[in-house]
């Protein structure tokens, strides 16, 4: 499975701006962006640079894409299925997003970053319906029930992770019970949902693509 693995923190950096790459761990004093490191290889001066709207266009569609840790290719494919959805494409994207296996995990708090989730899918420990699904980018569907395999629910990492589900609970739009380490698309989340990504402006990701 593809994937960008270069350090997380230098992506943040690059953006200037704090992406939550790591999960809970970033909300710690030792934050890149925090402490005000400057984007790799740039001093302040370069960043205080007007920005074409080309460039704007471009960071944002960055931005999105090392959030939910996807590569160009990949990307791209889930843009033009929104594109082919009714409503708005910016929206359809991030919904589709959202909606990815790996981020559902993530989501049910049964992992601390969308990097871990993206490990416990492909590795086998999740099951949708009862049934192993090890791709990452698979879309949960509303109603579907999102399991950590029996075998699985000792897993260290993950009974860390749902230390979190007791502290902040999980998204309105999912359903988890922490006691079995299943949850349940309850309904398929709106742009509105999604406050944790609210200054990205998914419509200049379509103006970048509509080029
Ligand atoms: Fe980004 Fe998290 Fe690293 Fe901060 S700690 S720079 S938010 S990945």
């Amino acid at each position: 499975m593809a994937r960008n693995t270069g350090p997380q923190c230098r992506l943040c950096r690059a953006e200037s701006q704090k992406l939550f790459l790591k999960g809970e761990r970033c909300y710690s004093g030792k934050c890149a962006i925090a402490m005000k490191r400057p984007a790799p290889g740039k001093g302040l001066k370069d960043r205080s640079k007007k920005k074409s709207n080309y460039a704007e266009q471009l960071r944002e569609k960055q931005k999105l894409k090392r959030i939910y840790g996807m590569l160009e290719r990949q990307f791209k494919i889930f843009f033009y299925r929104a594109e082919r959805m009714a409503g708005k494409t910016g929206e359809n994207l991030i919904v589709l997003l959202e909606r990815r296996l790996d981020n559902v995990v993530f989501r049910m708090r049964f992992a601390a970053s969308r990097n871990q989730a993206r490990q416990l899918v492909s590795h086998g420990h999740v099951a949708i319906n009862g049934k192993k699904v090890t791709i990452a980018s698979y879309i949960v569907k509303a109603g579907d029930t999102v399991a950590i395999r029996p075998n699985s629910q000792k897993l260290q990492i993950i009974k860390e992770s749902l230390k979190e589900f007791t502290r902040s609970g999980v998204v309105p739009w999912l359903e988890v019970d922490p006691d079995s380490i299943q949850g349940k698309l309850a309904s398929y989340p709106k742009r509105s949902d999604v406050t944790d990504i609210n200054d990205i402006h998914e419509q200049l990701i379509v103006e970048l693509y509509s080029r």
